[in-house]
């Protein structure tokens, strides 16, 4: 039971990875081993000369550092490990730097470029980024590029061992790096670990798989003539490898899924056309269980019915990507991203006896029984700071569990004292709000100051990763516009601005005499704020001026917005979603993805209800006498529900296990209500919003990866599908749009992207490589 409900947890916060898992890395590449840096297509470098530009991007770093050269002549300053794109062009940057450096490689030069098929021509995408560094790269055949690079090499007189790969590394006393590889031992004072993950294909796992003739690459498509095919996959290789095979082959291509979902236009289009000439045999749904000696069998569901075939084959490829290969790095130390260890039980009875502690700190065991009245206040601080160091000594040792527990007790602190004097959530009751009240403000006013503060901090860092960084104008407004709304009209004006407006009497005489608006200064969060999120703009005797603006805010301006901007109010002005976007930003990858984290939106469509069956019982309550009870009890259900639990604890406390949108994605009726204006607008053609995507898509998932509310934009981008809120929940915030390297997608819905997508089907580009 408890290994079942850890499994469930388990899933849940491990849902934001993409098939592809990375190391965890801090900046400038550095893994969790202090000196050791990993770059290329292991950290997530897509193509050549990105891989490229990293390679030449860490070096610039590690020159920069002041012990950066050793005077250790049986030290190197750095080892490369990986001859490819990065570590060349790594390595060539670190001699020009004056650096000692020498490259490992495992197989050949250049391995994973050498075994591309012969002949094939090597893109150098993106092609309006320069390349980085002394390695040469533009369009040609592989050959050609192979050549430049080793004259490369010759000319700068770079040491590349060959056939040497890396076995081990260990950290001596003094700090340096112990290196054990194939044929020798080295010493060096930083790793740049250029591996790629080319050389580990994944593999079906399945009986017969390491025959002769069932191979995990192509090389010499050339050199079949005449022969039964077999290709395993669902991807551009796969399907790219049968296309070409095909021109001399009988080929069958078996795939487990019903539909392509990943191709590239131009690949489907030409899959399409192989198959109704015959040129290929699809097998969708299909999956080998078994290579024989010339046949393989194949297991087919045909609409629920399973069947067992024997297929003949002569040669069989299965292309169905590469592994990431997890064992060695782990081998080396290097840590995993979003990896979960430890024990779920053993952070919960410390998160226990934390709260236990706190609540004889606050006092309540000397009110309890006789026999807990003995017990000193100072002992049950001692215990929650004990409690406290646990959690963090265990976190420190890779327990994410306890740093959840940590999360979960800062947040629940600070929000369940700040529901009230009195009404504190346990242990804090009767003294919680009164120990974080200061300086003659209430905890609520200090809670705000510290949103406020934090909103600015992150907002500044995110501005800079986004937006300065990459100079992109699109980031700069938006993170000025959350971090103005922020102080504007979520701090400025309810803590301070309408108090003055009522005394200097700005807001005039008679509002500012009329107590039933002069005393709620809370309401002023209501200009912004629309119901449902705010509801409280309609309850509690509000003055006229608040129920005006709040129905014209919620139905007719909200709307209107909609329709335009999508659900970009969640992106560029709300508080909440601006938390999430500042605080939460250096966690949005690890947002749940895939097709069930989607299903679970349906959640805030209960809340959504729910707030609407809750408002329509407070307004009727007068006039239908029955409804009293109820609409109070509903009032205060909601409220402890949705407006501490769901958006205040629960969030907040999941910012760094499953990014910042949890809150605004799955549990906000106000985005709810934005999806579906902005779903009917878009189904009824007259949506202005939505996201193209040119043909320029290189599958590297640097969008999907980025995206704070786990669409899968990547999906969308091969096909050139528009992505709009018909389809997805999209806020708009174009982080997708500025992370891809390509220039792939940009902002243009409605007609704009329909007549952009009926220009680009009229001249298909072909998107040939990977
Ligand atoms: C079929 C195919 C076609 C592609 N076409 C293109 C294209 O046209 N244009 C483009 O830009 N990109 C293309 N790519 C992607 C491109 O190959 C990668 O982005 C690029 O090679 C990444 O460079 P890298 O240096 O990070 O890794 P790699 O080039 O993979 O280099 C890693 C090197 O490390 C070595 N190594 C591994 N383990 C060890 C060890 N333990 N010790 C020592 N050495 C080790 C490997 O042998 C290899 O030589 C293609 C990829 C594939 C699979
Ligand atoms: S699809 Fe792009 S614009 Fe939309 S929410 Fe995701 S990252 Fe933001
Ligand atoms: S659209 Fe997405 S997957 Fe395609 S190149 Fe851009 S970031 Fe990569």
């Amino acid at each position: 039971m408890l290994n079942k409900l850890k499994q469930r947890l388990d899933a849940i916060l491990t849902s934001g990875e993409l098939p592809q898992r990375r190391p965890a890395l801090k900046s400038h590449n550095e893994s969790n081993i202090p000196g050791l840096y990993i770059i290329g297509d292991l950290a997530g470098a897509p193509v050549i000369k990105l891989a490229m530009a990293q390679g030449f991007e860490v070096v610039e770093h590690i020159a920069s550092l002041p012990e950066a050269r050793s005077n250790d002549p049986a030290m190197f300053d750095l080892l490369i490990v990986g001859a490819g794109a990065a570590g060349l062009n790594a390595a060539l940057a670190a001699k020009e730097k004056g650096l000692s450096v020498l490259v490992l490689e495992k197989a050949k030069f250049a391995n994973t470029i050498e075994d591309f098929p012969e002949g094939k021509w090597v893109y150098a995408e993106p092609d309006a980024t320069p390349p980085k560094g002394k390695l040469w790269l533009d369009g040609a055949r592989k050959e050609d590029l192979i050549a430049r690079w080793h004259q490369i090499v010759r000319q700068n007189g770079l040491e590349v061992r060959v056939e040497e790969g890396l076995k081990s590394l260990e950290r001596e006393r003094d700090g340096a790096f112990r290196v054990v590889s194939d044929k020798g031992e080295y010493r060096a004072r930083r790793i740049v670990l250029a591996t790629g993950q080319r050389g580990n294909p994944r593999k079906l796992r399945v009986k017969g798989e390491d025959r002769e003739r069932v191979y995990h690459r192509l090389y010499a498509p050339r050199h079949y003539k005449g022969q039964a095919l077999l290709v395993v996959g669902g991807g551009n290789s796969a399907v790219e490898a049968a296309l070409v095979l095909a021109e001399q082959n009988r080929v069958r291509l078996s795939y487990r899924g019903s539909e392509f979902w990943r191709l590239f236009k131009d690949n489907e289009r030409k899959l399409n056309a192989a198959v109704a000439e015959k040129r290929i045999e699809l097998l969708l749904n299909s999956n080998v269980l078994e290579f024989g000696d010339r046949a393989a069998r194949l297991e087919i569901d045909r609409g629920g019915h399973q069947e067992s075939v024997e297929i003949p084959y002569d040669h069989a490829f299965v292309l169905i990507g590469a592994e990431l290969p997890v064992t060695f790095l782990k081998s080396l130390g290097v840590k995993m991203e979003n990896e979960w260890n430890g024990s779920p039980w053993r952070a919960a009875a410390l998160v226990l006896t934390v709260l236990l502690g706190l609540w004889v700190f606050g006092g309540h065991a000397q009110l309890a029984g006789h026999s807990l009245r003995s017990i000193p206040t100072w002992l049950g601080g001692l215990t929650a700071a004990a409690g406290v160091a646990a959690l963090l000594a265990l976190g420190r040792r890779d327990n994410r569990y306890a740093w959840l527990g940590v999360s979960f007790l800062i947040c629940y602190s600070v929000y369940g004292a700040k529901v009230g004097s009195g009404n504190e959530f346990w242990p804090f009751r009767d003294w919680g709000y009164k120990a974080l009240s200061s300086f003659n403000r209430p905890w609520s006013f200090w809670y705000t100051v510290l949103y406020t503060l934090i909103m600015t901090v992150f907002g500044l860092h995110a501005m800079k990763r986004w937006g300065l960084d990459r100079k992109d104008k699109f980031q700069i407004w938006r993170y000025i516009s959350l971090i103005s709304f922020q102080w504007i009209f979520f701090f400025l004006i309810p803590e301070f601005l309408f108090q003055w407006a009522v005394r200097y009497q700005w807001v005039g005489a008679r509002l500012a005499s009329d107590p039933v608006f002069a005393q709620q200064a809370w309401r002023a969060y209501g200009i912004i704020y629309a119901w449902p999120l705010f509801f409280y703009t309609f309850f509690n005797n509000p003055s006229e001026i608040w129920v005006v603006w709040g129905v014209l805010l919620a139905f007719v301006i909200i709307p209107v917005f909609v329709l335009f901007h999508g659900k970009r109010y969640c992106s560029w002005i709300c508080g909440c979603g601006g938390l999430a976007e500042t605080f939460g930003d250096r966690w949005r990858h690890l947002a749940p993805k895939g097709r069930t984290s989607i299903k679970w939106e349906w959640m805030n469509l209960a809340v959504l209800v729910a707030a609407t069956v809750a408002t329509v019982m407070v307004l009727l309550k007068d006039s239908i006498t029955f409804l009293r009870q109820p609409s109070a009890w509903s009032l205060d259900t909601y409220h402890l529900f949705a407006d501490v639990w769901l958006v205040g604890i629960l969030p907040v406390t999941l910012y760094p296990f499953l990014g910042g949108k949890v809150w605004c994605r799955y549990w906000c009726p106000l985005a709810k209500l934005m999806h579906l204006m902005s779903k009917a607008y878009a189904k009824l053609g007259i949506s202005r919003f939505g996201i193209v995507a040119n043909d320029k898509c290189i599958a590297c998932s640097e969008c999907s990866r980025n995206c704070q509310v786990g669409i899968d934009v990547m999906s969308y981008a091969l096909k050139q599908q528009i992505l709009d809120n018909a389809t997805s929940s999209c806020i708009g915030c174009g982080i997708c749009v500025s992370v891809c390297p390509m220039d792939t997608l940009s902002f243009g819905g409605g007609k704009q992207g329909l007549v952009q997508l009926r220009v680009k089907g009229l001249s298909p580009i072909m998107k040939p490589h990977l």
